[in-house]
Formats: C-alpha cells, sequence, structure tokens
C-alpha cells in the first residue's frame, strides 16, 4: 500500500537520517593495533590475528556495524560500573602501576601485548590478595554457559587471556573472573586458578603467529568453509578467501 501521509514520509525519512547518521559516525574504537593481544589469542582463526598483526588492510567497505560498535561500549561501561560494585563492597582496585600506566605486559619486542582490567590489591578476607581481575559484559547465551559449564569449557579464549595475564604479570593466586549478565544484570563470580600449561600454550601459540608473520609465512585458515561462522563477519574474508 502506497503511504500518502505526508508527514509519516518526513518522520521515515528522519528516522532513516538518524540510523544513517550514526552508521557512518567517526569510530575511534577502530584504531589498529600494532601488536598480537592477549585478548585475540584464544580467538578462533589464528591466521585473522595474524593479519591484524601485520596491518593488512580490511576488505574494501569493511566496518563493524555501528550496533557492534555499540556492543564494545556497552562492556567498556558495563566494566567500569563492575569496577564500582566491588570498590564500594570493600575491595581495592587497580587499573595502573607505580608508574601511572596501564597494568600490562609486553614481550617480543612489544609484538605481544596485553592489559589487565584490574588487580585487586585488597578487601575483605576470603581471597589470596593480589589478584588479578578479569571482566566480561556477555549476552544471556554466553552469560548462561560460563555460569554453567565455568570459564575454561565455555570460553576457553578468555580462560587463555587470564592465564596469559596471570604468567606475565606473576599474580598467580586465583584470579577473579566476573561475567555481569548485560540481559538481566546477573553477575558470575569464578575464582581461577593459575594455569601454567594453558598459559604456556597460549603464549607459545603467540610467539608462532608473530614468527610466522616474520618469515612471511600465513598461518591455516580455521575452516574449510568460507561460511564457518567466524568466517562470516572477518575483516579479510575476501583477502583469505579471494
Ligand atoms: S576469513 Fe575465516 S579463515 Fe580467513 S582469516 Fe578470517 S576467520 Fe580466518
Amino acid at each position: 500500500m502506497i503511504d500518502l501521509n505526508p508527514s509519516h514520509m518526513q518522520r521515515s525519512a528522519a528516522i532513516d537520517m538518524l540510523h544513517a547518521a550514526l552508521e557512518n559516525m567517526p569510530r575511534s574504537e577502530e584504531k589498529r593495533r600494532e601488536y598480537v593481544g592477549a585478548s585475540s589469542i584464544g580467538g578462533p582463526c589464528e591466521r585473522r590475528v595474524q593479519y591484524d598483526f601485520m596491518g593488512a588492510e580490511y576488505d574494501p567497505g569493511w566496518r563493524h556495524s555501528a550496533r557492534t560498535m555499540r556492543i564494545f561500549q556497552r562492556g567498556h561501561m558495563l566494566e567500569s560500573a563492575a569496577a564500582i560494585w566491588l570498590a564500594d563492597a570493600g575491595f581495592r582496585l587497580t587499573q595502573t602501576g607505580k608508574d601511572g600506566r596501564p597494568i600490562g605486559f609486553s614481550v617480543a619486542g612489544g609484538a605481544f601485548r596485553g592489559h589487565v582490567d584490574r588487580v585487586i590489591t585488597g578487601g575483605p578476607d576470603g581471597l589470596e590478595y593480589p589478584l588479578l581481575w578479569e571482566h566480561k559484559a556477555l549476552g544471556q547465551k554466553s552469560w548462561a554457559s560460563i555460569a554453567k559449564h565455568g570459564l575454561a569449557k565455555a570460553k576457553p579464549e578468555y580462560a587463555d587471556q587470564v592465564a596469559l595475564y596471570q604468567a606475565y604479570l606473576d599474580l598467580t593466586s586465583p584470579a577473579l573472573f566476573q561475567a555481569t549478565n548485560a540481559d538481566t544484570m546477573e553477575v558470575h563470580f569464578e575464582l581461577v586458578p593459575f594455569d601454567k600449561v594453558r598459559a604456556q600454550e597460549a603464549s607459545d601459540r603467540a610467539a608462532g603467529i608473530i614468527a610466522d608473520t616474520r618469515a612471511g609465512s600465513l598461518r591455516p585458515r580455521c575452516t574449510d568453509d568460507e561460511t564457518f561462522w567466524a568466517c562470516k563477519d572477518c575483516p579479510f574474508r575476501k583477502r583469505c578467501w579471494g
């Protein structure tokens, strides 16, 4: 049916304009990293990590959707809120070292790096201080999976990240992993013992990616199927399969 109501048509155009404005706004979050990040090493595809590390151009026209960027921002906002909840509950958290710089590690000449969410330096009895605090804001499905199966089984990539920070920062007391359910605002806490083997394997994976990149050798694809879920939103899909 043709809509002959001019005011409605004007509103539709205005709404379309608003969506387009959000979709096209500048995005500082899209700055590229020039290193392999601890948060990326447990991901599904080593070749994608490698493309990022070598600074390969994204496929023409590719960019995160505005909705995806809002999901990233939701993660940052909930992390800040969750740190305040813990501070209000009597825990002492810090994000910076004595030099005022973000707490993290940098190895392999700066090619492999990571920055922690926080370190908990003190608080109520019951935890071994200092300890690493890692937070994720998750939708219902991922949150419920971690709450049911535990971090290592449900999200091994997050477990890798935790183990790497514990190893490189010598924070080997059990880490506190916190997941906030972005749908229901429930909170899952999990104490994560230091897993030296996991940390070593993740570190070796990073070293392998860095060495291969420097040698000009591409890692294998994570799948033989271009329609695999990890490839669907990969910024390097055309480059990889082309
Ligand atoms: S397109 Fe798929 S296989 Fe290729 S780099 Fe991306 S995720 Fe990996």
